[in-house]
Parts: C-alpha cells; sequence; structure tokens
C-alpha cells in the first residue's frame, strides 16, 4: 500500500488545504496554498523529512494548466516558526523563483507592510485578492493569522485548532493581548471557517488523543469558528492574568513550563 506524504483537498478551485502524512510526523500539520492573479500564498512548509516544494510546485503547475493562466509565483509565509512548520523551508530558498518570508517579525512586517507589531495588520496582495496578516504573538513570537477576504476563512496556525493550544507563563500577556486583537477582527469581519494548523480532539466533546497519536480516525473536524475566537478570548479574560489549564469542548488550553518547540 502506497501512503502519500500528502493529501491535497481543493476547497474551491483557488483554495488548497495540505495536510501532512502522520506516517511522516505525527503533527500532521495542515497547509493553506490561495492562488490570487499573479502570486500563489503557501503557509508554512511542513514537518520533519518531508518533500513539500515538488508537491506544492505541482499544484501550482496544475492550476495554471486547468484555468489556462499564464504561471504564478509563489510567496511562502509562516504561521510562525515552530519546526513543524518549517521544515521543508529549505527547499523552497532554493527556487529562484519564490518569494521567500522568513519567520520572523522584522522579515514579516516588511514584506506584509507592517506598520508597528503587533498592533497593526498587514496585507499580501496576490493580484485581485488580498491576504490580511493579522500578528498574534504568544504561541510564538512570530505567530501570524491569515484573513482571505474572498472567502472569509481565517487561519490561525497553532494559536487556535481543535486540540492543545500551549501557553507558557511569560507568554501569557502577549498572548491574551492577541486573543483581544483577534476577537475584535472577527467582530469586525464576516469568518467563514477559522482554520488552524493541527487536530488533537476527538469528536467527543473535552476528549483529545494522545500527543504522538499517528492515526486519528475519529478527530474533531478542522474548522472552527468566529464563537471559538471569542471563546479563546473570554478564557484568557476570565484567567485575569493567572495562567491555568483550562478544557473547553473544541479545545484545551495547556500551560507550558517553556515556550513551546511546536
Ligand atoms: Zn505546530
Ligand atoms: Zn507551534
Amino acid at each position: 500500500m502506497t501512503v502519500l506524504d500528502w493529501q491535497a483537498h481543493e476547497y474551491n478551485e483557488d483554495f488548497y488545504i495540505l495536510r501532512e502524512s502522520g506516517c511522516i510526523h505525527f503533527e500532521k500539520p495542515f497547509l493553506y496554498l490561495i492562488f490570487g492573479q499573479d502570486k500563489a500564498l503557501l503557509e508554512d512548509t511542513g514537518a520533519g523529512e518531508v518533500q513539500t516544494a515538488p508537491v506544492v510546485m505541482d499544484l501550482l503547475a496544475k492550476w495554471a494548466k486547468k484555468k489556462n493562466h499564464a504561471p504564478v509565483s509563489l510567496v511562502v509565509i509562516h504561521s510562525h516558526a515552530h519546526g513543524d512548520h518549517i521544515a521543508g523551508d529549505k527547499q523552497f530558498q532554493a527556487l529562484a523563483s519564490v518569494q521567500f518570508i522568513a519567520p520572523d517579525p522584522a522579515a514579516i512586517s516588511k514584506a506584509a507592510s507592517i506598520a508597528k507589531w503587533p498592533i497593526n495588520i498587514g496585507h499580501v496582495d496576490l493580484g485581485g485578492r488580498v491576504i490580511d496578516v493579522i500578528p498574534i504573538p504568544g504561541h510564538n513570537d512570530a505567530s501570524i493569522a491569515l484573513y482571505d477576504r474572498r472567502t472569509g476563512n481565517l487561519m490561525t496556525g497553532d494559536s487556535l485548532y481543535p486540540g492543545r493550544l500551549s501557553v507558557s507563563e511569560a507568554d501569557l500577556p502577549v498572548f491574551t493581548a492577541s486573543a483581544q486583537r483577534l476577537a475584535d477582527f472577527v467582530d469586525a469581519h464576516p469568518i467563514a471557517h477559522v482554520l488552524g494548523t493541527h487536530i488533537e480532539q476527538t469528536t467527543t466533546p473535552y476528549l483529545d488523543y494522545p500527543r504522538g497519536t499517528t492515526y486519528q480516525p475519529n478527530e474533531h473536524s478542522l474548522d472552527l469558528t468566529r464563537a471559538h475566537v471569542l471563546e479563546l478570548n473570554d478564557a484568557f479574560i476570565a484567567m485575569g492574568g493567572k495562567l491555568q489549564k483550562l478544557a473547553l469542548p473544541d479545545f484545551t488550553i495547556v500551560p507550558r513550563a517553556t515556550a513551546p518547540a511546536r
């Protein structure tokens, strides 16, 4: 039996969701590929020993052929800088046609014209399609959310997904502020789906798979809603600056002793 390294789901003809196989790496991260008239934007490059660039470049070629469109160039951005989201970076940096945005606040701010990190929102124009770049440090110093105005999809990385959201004591104030800004954002914009980068939750409320699980036949669906963004913000407000474990039906806030590495 052949297990593909990646599954590619066509959300629509200009928006792809990729998921890495659990056989390659237990984190099984999700990647997002969004097409404009001039550029395509890829969020994240995978975990572990994985060939990501060939799969993504093949999707770009197939997209152009199917739509009888001139080839578009690729912009690579990251939900944040943890190892399970950047493993394929070198493969893309080796490609001359790719605009590679390093996962750090300075590089993201420059590429997305963010006037003042993290309080201002930036943009990447793909040609007839603008992606908003919202700094949400907390899970990681370089954490961002992406908002696709065309679909209304909000990509929240490891900051909000159906699973264990790790927060360190030191990062609690900045994560709390980011959750508030994200709540303000969803108050002001239509939100179709809130899409994170992992699934660790099962279909049973409050129940998650243990860390390291590779096969998850009863996993939670990938998509969350604006209600979960508000729920995350409310949870931090309720903590009042005192970090504690908090289990909610679709995700859990988990304190970590040190800054998370994933
Ligand atoms: Zn992760
Ligand atoms: Zn992470």
